[in-house]
């Protein structure tokens, strides 16, 4: 890049980010004051209530709001507007996963009322203007400026109650983010910037956790590396990565972080040969020779994900999947992609084989 002239458009999106161990309950606070709002409503599902009510004890709530469920079904987004708008609500306050900031922002997308977003995974969906909606297993997804959570508000000491395997998983979504934006069709020097130092800090986080649930640093860390990817993914766009996933999520049903998490070097791989600079940004940010080898050392070190038929995907699922995806193709891939190119990788990742085979495939354009 630095070889030849820059020109790129970039868009910063306009967000505060508050950050601090186990300072949510204030922040959120001071946020609710510095807003004057008056009708909260918090958004949080059964599973993140007790985290939900120890951050939200500072402040007033109108309407506690659990019914979350991942993808957001149209019918209870539905039902959730016209809960927010029944009650005057003028502050969302989504705290949980990112099925839970997912519900808050098709909230926001019909009524506009703002979001400030307290997440306890490494989704990152609170750093990005898009949302996502399930009607009759289709799953649409828009950019519009209102899901965009005003503020969001990290604290680390949310997330020691993840456990492990899904920590593994949710921060491999993270990098995930990271390394498609590298090759994404809105790729720049700011958001490869804001990728590079997101698969750094991810990368040196993660094993911390593995080998400590409870080590703040780690934790800390991870934090930051999946706000920088949602920085830069929301910058960037989406990938040949995300294209996958969004079927195999979309279609198949399968589990958000752990496909994501599972398909990364296989994509990686497929692309790294045919995107030398991305590919050397990525290696260097892992500390390693090849990226590749970066992300494996990773994955290896975290016992991450390993295989789609561990999560329901069959062989007989593959040529379908192929071709959904090869219907919504970024256009600007590294390497060209066939459904032939598409079946070998989703192959590949079904059965867990060693990613590197796909450096070796024949292509056909
Ligand atoms: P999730 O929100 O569904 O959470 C996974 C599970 O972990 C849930 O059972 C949840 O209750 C539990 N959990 C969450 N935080 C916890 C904690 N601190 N301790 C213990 N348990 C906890 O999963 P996710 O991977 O965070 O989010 C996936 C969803 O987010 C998908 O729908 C995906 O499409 C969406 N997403 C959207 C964007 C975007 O930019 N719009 C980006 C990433 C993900």
């Amino acid at each position: 890049m630095v070889n030849q002239p820059l020109e790129f458009i970039h868009n910063t999106l306009a967000q505060k980010v508050m950050f601090g161990f186990d300072q949510s309950a204030q922040h959120l606070q001071e946020e609710v004051q510095h807003r004057n709002a008056k009708n909260i409503m918090v958004v949080a599902g059964e599973r993140e209530l007790e985290l939900a009510e120890t951050v939200a004890s500072n402040i007033e709530v109108e309407v506690w709001y659990t019914d979350v469920i991942m993808h957001v079904p149209l019918d209870t987004a539905e039902k959730a507007r016209a809960i927010a708008e029944e009650n005057n609500v003028d502050l969302l306050v989504s705290i949980g996963g990112g099925s839970t900031t997912g519900m808050a922002k098709a909230i926001a997308l019909t009524t506009g009322i703002p979001i400030v977003a307290v997440p306890t995974t490494y989704a990152g969906s609170e750093a990005t203007n898009v949302w996502g909606l399930t009607e009759a297993a289709r799953k649409t997804t828009g950019v519009d400026s209102r899901v965009l959570p005003e503020t969001v508000i990290y604290d680390s000491r949310l997330t020691l109650s993840l456990p492990v395997e899904l920590s593994v998983a949710s921060g491999l979504n993270g990098m995930a983010h990271c390394v498609d934006s590298l090759w994404a069709p809105n790729a720049n020097p700011i958001n490869a910037a804001l990728a590079a130092e997101g698969i750094r800090a991810l990368s040196s986080g993660l094993p911390k956790i593995v080998r400590d649930s409870q080590n703040i640093v780690g934790r800390d860390e991870a934090l930051y590396g999946a706000y920088l990817s949602a920085v830069s993914f929301a910058s960037a766009g989406s990938g040949l990565h995300h294209k996958i996933c969004h079927v195999l999520g979309g279609t198949f049903n399968l589990p958000h972080a752990e496909t994501h998490a599972t398909v990364l070097p296989y994509v990686l791989a497929f692309n790294a040969p045919y995107a030398p600079e991305a590919e050397a940004r990525a290696a260097a940010a892992f500390g390693t020779d090849t990226a590749l080898e970066g992300l494996q050392r990773l994955r290896s070190q975290t016992d991450a994900p390993k295989k789609l038929s561990d999560y329901g995907f069959t062989a007989d699922d593959i040529t379908e999947a192929a071709e959904i995806t090869a219907e919504k193709l970024p256009a600007n891939n590294p390497r060209p992609i066939t459904v032939d190119g598409l079946k070998t990788l989703l192959t590949a990742a079904l059965t867990g084989e060693d990613p590197a085979i796909l450096h070796h495939e024949p292509i056909r354009a």
